[in-house]
């Protein structure tokens, strides 16, 4: 028998439930969301550990969840008989944050006090979010398979209370203690029926789960209650894009993602026949912060036959898309698959390469504005795969854009670039470096600015890779202006280089330390001398990169 704690919130969880006690977010309905979507997983999560683990002492016969609103005692409960917590994971996972990144919100929503709304959903606040109606929460949760129960009690202030409780059901309830100050305001008045309703058609309507609501009738003066059902629980995945609203393709989105933003682009496939599956993909409107840390994750969710399987199924998204979110739902599929017989799934392979070829496709389709946005977010990822993705490398070429000395406002296609090649020209010209100025201040560029060659000013990390690894586009080669002999000269400029014999022959002689050659070079107008690589050696910032890599 445990007794009684007081424990204190880790420090983020401390102040992010600040916000949340003195709320910034305009909308509060939206806790409601929150709380059904913990509520969801927790039915998904026991339904998965009852076909997995036989032994599992589970009760799976009636999944659902309850709200229940007390109008006197000015409460509304959240109930679910899902997987539940076991009081180490109720200290674990409601006490602290381990979402990574919640620093970097933290850091981010004390500069800026007017987007907060929109960093708050980028991260999904989940839970906490009780504390914008509530101002004191009470959780009593049993994990599936134990007998002991726990309540977790707090008012959002620092500290919360863990006890021990007998007989508490399978599940979770969550009691909100409503905020006295919105009891005159209908418009936050979380007890009333109608007011339930309409969060849960908005934002839970797809919720595969029965959400039912405990209502209360009278007829001829007898007085009954009862739960009703009140979203309509279709798979949005499964219905075509004529029975779903924009906005449940919207609600659904968040639900997913935790963005508050809508998407960009909805993707939605169905294949029949032998071989069936669904999809149901989405590209975001802005790059999540952590698109270029080491352990970002990616993949869609995965669900077979509408029974979720698992998070993040990476063996269905190759690393350059990893922004991509959705949901894929395969019909043949085992429900015991593992992350690492997935990886060899042929079927699985099978959808990757459609979903990557379907979310390429929908790339180029996109007209001017979205794709500019588009290649801003993700462009830099996107690159990624050239160097991975031999198969749709010419896929990634066509939908890829470059800034270039054409135009300083905006990158341009290859496309674009090749039909503007001079004549004769053979190859398409880049220079890498750190910033656009770095590059536009190089000497290398100035004999093909006073020659007018446009060039491609490439200033990513992975641009290094990439160039070295792509052949060509269009029949023509990639060809940097820093490297080797890069011959602009025209017939009129005649080969020079016999008049300064001696002169390069002794300072090859004077520089043979640090300089394997020095020619006349045709690439300069106005610098006197600049320092080329050769066509094959590894460029400074490549070097630099090797370097860091440990290489
Ligand atoms: P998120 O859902 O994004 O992980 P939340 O703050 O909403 O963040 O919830 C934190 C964690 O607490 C969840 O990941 C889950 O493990 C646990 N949790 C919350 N609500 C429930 C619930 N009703 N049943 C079981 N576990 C829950
Ligand atoms: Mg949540």
């Amino acid at each position: 028998e445990t007794q009684m704690e007081t424990l204190e919130f880790q420090a983020e969880a401390r102040q992010l439930l600040q916000l949340m006690v003195h709320s910034i977010y305009s909308n509060k309905d939206i806790f409601l969301r929150e709380l059904i979507s913990n509520a969801s997983d927790a039915l998904d999560k026991v339904r998965l550990a009852a076909f997995t683990d036989k032994d599992l002492q589970a009760d799976t016969d009636d999944l659902r969840i309850e709200l229940e609103a007390d109008k006197d005692q000015r409460t509304l409960t959240i109930r679910d008989n899902g997987i539940g917590m076991s009081r180490a994971e109720v200290i674990d996972l409601i006490g602290t944050i381990a979402k990574s990144g919640t620093a970097e919100l933290l850091r981010k929503l004390k500069e800026s006090k007017e987007n907060s709304a929109d960093l708050i959903g980028q991260f999904g606040v989940g839970f906490y979010s009780s504390f914008m109606v509530a101002d004191k929460v009470t959780l009593v949760t049993r994990k599936a398979g134990e007998t002991e129960g726990t309540k977790w009690e707090s008012e959002g202030e620092g500290t919360y209370t863990i006890d021990s409780v007998e007989d508490a059901p399978q599940g979770t309830s969550v009691t909100l203690h409503l905020k006295p100050e919105d009891k005159e305001d209908h418009l936050f008045d979380y007890t009333a029926e109608f007011k339930l309703r309409e969060i849960v058609r908005r934002y839970s309507d797809f919720i595969t789960w029965p959400v039912r609501l405990k209502v209360t009738k009278t007829v001829d003066d007898e007085t009954t209650t009862e739960f009703e059902t009140i979203n309509s629980m279709k798979a949005l995945w499964a219905r075509s894009k004529d029975e779903a609203t924009e906005d449940e393709f919207k609600e659904f989105y968040r639900h997913i993602s935790h963005d508050w933003t809508d998407p960009l682009e909805i993707i939605q496939m169905q294949a029949e026949g032998t071989f069936e599956y669904q999809a149901l993909l989405f590209i975001p409107s802005h790059a999540p912060m952590d698109l270029f840390m080491r352990e970002s994750k990616r993949g869609p969710q995965l669900y077979v036959k509408r029974v979720f399987i698992m998070d993040e199924c990476e063996a269905l998204m190759p690393e350059y898309l990893r922004f991509v979110k959705g949901v894929v739902d395969a019909q043949d599929l085992s429900l015991n698959v593992s992350r690492e017989i997935l990886q060899q799934d042929r079927q699985i392979q099978l959808m990757r390469r459609r979903l990557v070829k379907k979310i390429l496709q929908t790339i180029k389709a996109m007209d001017e504005s979205k794709y500019e946005t588009f290649w801003r977010e993700f462009g830099a990822a996107v690159k990624e795969g050239l160097v991975n993705d031999f198969d749709n490398r010419t896929s990634i070429l066509e939908i890829s854009a470059f800034a270039s000395t054409h135009d300083p406002e905006k990158p341009t296609s290859l496309a674009d670039y090749v039909s503007r090649m001079k004549e004769g020209q053979e190859h398409i010209y880049y220079l890498t470096g750190a910033s656009r100025s770095i590059i536009e201040n190089s000497p290398h560029l100035e004999a093909f600015k006073a020659k007018d060659y446009e060039v491609l000013i490439l200033t990513d990390a992975v641009d290094e890779m990439w160039v070295s690894s792509v052949p060509e586009f269009d029949g023509k080669q990639f060809q940097s202006v820093a490297k080797g002999q890069v011959d602009l000269s025209d017939d009129a400029d005649e080969d020079r280089s016999k008049d300064f014999e001696d002169l390069l022959t002794w300072m090859t002689e004077a520089l043979k330390d640090n300089v394997k050659e020095v020619r006349l070079s045709s690439r300069l107008t106005t610098s006197p001398a600049c320092i080329v690589g050769d066509a094959n050696d590894v460029t400074p910032t490549l070097e630099k990169m090797y370097r860091a890599m440990g290489q």
